[in-house]
């Protein structure tokens, strides 16, 4: 198939995608109903072959994992998905591979209605054989949850005195490619709006754990300019992965999130663990200890300082 044609047969399998899409697929830009005098958020995120997902991943495997990326980014800040935009650029080889192309095409726009998000435009583009990577993005428009006043869950907003929290397990996300959590995961949009539902204001900050979540705690640290200090071993693992790997090697998509004292966090919400982690103080950066050691994450692993 050519491009025009690709977007066509796209269009034509599309279902049928709800009350809030004035302007479906097919125009310039695609349209959405919002309720009147909201806000709207909006963020990109992009998947690229051999880097995000392995060289051979299946179709859904790119599909899926584009959009519950960008999921994962609302989650972050506790806000509802309304709509989604995926573009794809394909070596030829696999513009001519009808079946793989249109397997990604519905792999994406399925993860999506997994949130009753219309997936309601896109792009494709080509590049030569052997010239680069698959690449694809996707967009995801959201607005602020109107159940807790439209507030919306900043990185900023931690103060000292606050506890911080993990949801799930960390670690060895990409290992066994194909079947690896970083291929499945549901993004935390759900359990975000629950925490926030029963949190309100005492939910001070939040961020998603894409990258390892020392860097990512180090970066709720540094938007809340407050000191962080993490208890490395209280880090909920996944099989096989240690203290060092639970920390640095990301793309777990799970919530990091800080409490105020009114906040009572139960141990577990709809099946996902909570665990606290942490403690919020005056300063700057990310202290983390073990055993009431402190220690600090390099390249190699553990380095235990004096
Ligand atoms: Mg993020």
């Amino acid at each position: 198939m050519r491009e025009f044609e690709l977007i066509e047969a796209i269009r034509r399998s599309n279902p049928d995608l709800g009350p809030s899409v004035i302007v479906p697929p097919g125009d310039d830009l695609g349209m959405v109903r919002l309720p009147e005098g909201t806000e709207l958020l909006a963020g990109v995120d992009q998947v690229v072959a051999g880097v995000h997902l392995a060289a051979d991943a299946p179709p859904e495997a790119y599909g899926r994992k584009v959009v519950n990326r960008s999921l994962s980014d609302v989650a972050a800040m506790a806000c509802i998905p309304v709509g989604a935009l995926v573009t794809a650029v394909l070596p030829t080889e696999l513009m001519s591979d009808d079946e793989w192309s249109l397997a990604f095409a519905k792999a994406a726009r399925e993860a999506a209605l997994a949130f009753d998000v219309p997936l309601f435009g896109g792009d494709v583009a080509t590049f030569p054989m052997g010239a680069g990577a698959f690449t694809a993005s996707a967009t995801v428009l959201a607005v602020p949850d109107g159940e807790v006043g439209g507030r919306v869950v900043l990185r900023n907003g931690a103060s000292p005195g606050d506890r911080l929290y993990v949801s799930g397990r960390f670690g060895c996300s990409l290992d066994v490619d194909g079947g690896g959590h970083h291929l499945d995961f549901v993004p935390r949009v759900e359990l975000a709006r629950r925490l926030h539902a029963e949190l309100g204001d005492a939910l001070t900050a939040m961020i998603d754990v894409s990258d390892g979540l020392a860097s990512e705690i180090g970066h709720l640290a540094a938007e809340s300019e407050v000191s962080i200090s993490l208890d490395a071993g209280a880090v909920p693992r996944r099989h096989g992965a240690d203290a060092i790997r639970a920390l640095s090697d990301g793309e777990d998509y799970e919530l990091c999130f800080t409490v105020g004292p009114g906040g009572v966090v139960p141990s577990e919400l709809d099946g996902v663990l909570l665990t606290r982690v942490g403690e919020v103080d005056v300063g700057g950066g990310v202290v983390m200890h073990e055993d009431g050691r402190p220690v600090a994450l390099d390249r190699t692993g553990w380095e235990h300082a004096e």
